[in-house]
């Protein structure tokens, strides 16, 4: 196996401007899957893998017999990753790029005669998470022309299919690297990462309830809703609030409104004017 030795370093300065702006907690652990392309002809799927794998926080990358590498056109697609092939492992056969990988997957467009066991590319992204916790694992990709042989095949646990159109099921190489990394990213729970975080607590029931009550009373005392025919006004308005998931803030400056569209309407509420953020 041979290393690579610092090719294309271009776009190193930016990679470190880039990640000085990400909270260094927020960052994913390296995990032990490394991405083989099998025979890639065109250098720019690679680099354009490389950048795809890096924003799917995988490092790992290995080729097997590529016909240009190192290459500037892979340095150039690969833009911010270039530290990805600068790390890349060449190897002159498969079996050689995947030695002391327990699991193995092949990445394939095509159904194959051979019956092999398939996985989507979701059940793909948890197993090979799952896989990595107790060892090396390898996605392996096939050459842009034929895709894997029946010979590479044979050296893989499963198959993962990206479900396409079944008359143009060929996606570009580096297209099918994102979409299987992105499973593996979502798998790591790069979703829920990004799942905002509340700067101020919904409010709570009684809150609601408060705040419904004055509304209630302003509602009545404007004689837009009359109490002996209410029809179904507050619950459609209480519907309409609770899409919203106004936060105890929010509530605060509606009933600070209510106050001062309608001055003692608060009751338990203080109807000087509030403190409240407004912004
Ligand atoms: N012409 C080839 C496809 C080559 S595309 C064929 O028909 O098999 C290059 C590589 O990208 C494929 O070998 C495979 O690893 C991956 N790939 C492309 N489309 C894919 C898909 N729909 N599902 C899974 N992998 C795919």
């Amino acid at each position: 196996m041979r290393q690579g030795l610092g090719w294309g370093l271009r776009g190193a300065g930016r990679i470190a401007e880039m990640n000085s702006a990400v909270d260094a907690s927020s960052r994913f652990e390296p995990l032990p899957v490394r991405f083989v392309l099998v025979e890639t002809s065109h250098p720019g799927n690679i680099g354009a893998s490389a950048r795809a794998m890096k924003t799917m926080a995988l490092d790992r990358l290995c080729l097997v017999k590529p016909a240009s590498f190192p290459s500037a056109e892979a340095s150039a697609r690969a833009t911010g990753a270039a530290d990805l092939l600068h790390q890349a492992t060449v190897c002159d056969s498969l079996a050689e790029a995947i030695a002391g990988c327990g699991y193995v997957i092949g990445a394939s467009a095509r159904r194959r005669s051979l019956s092999w066991p398939l996985v989507t590319p979701r059940e793909c992204g948890s197993r090979v998470v799952s896989e990595a916790g107790s060892g090396d694992v390898a996605v392996v990709f096939g050459p842009e022309q034929s895709g894997l042989s029946n010979d590479d095949l044979k050296l893989c646990n499963m198959l993962v299919q990206i479900p396409t159109n079944p008359d143009f099921s060929s996606l570009n190489l580096a297209m099918a690297v994102q979409v299987i990394g992105y499973e593996i990213m979502v798998a790591r729970g790069g979703e829920d990462r990004l799942q905002n975080r509340r700067e101020t607590p919904l409010a709570t029931a009684d809150e609601m309830q408060k705040f419904f009550d004055h509304l209630e009373r302003v509602l009545v005392g404007a004689g837009f809703l009359d109490p002996a025919n209410p029809r179904h006004l507050m619950l459609r308005l209480r519907r309409l609030f609770a899409r919203a998931e106004p936060d105890g803030n929010e509530i605060a400056i509606l009933r600070g409104i209510l106050s001062a569209v309608a001055p003692g309407s608060g009751r338990d509420h203080d109807d000087r004017p509030t403190d409240v953020e407004t912004t």
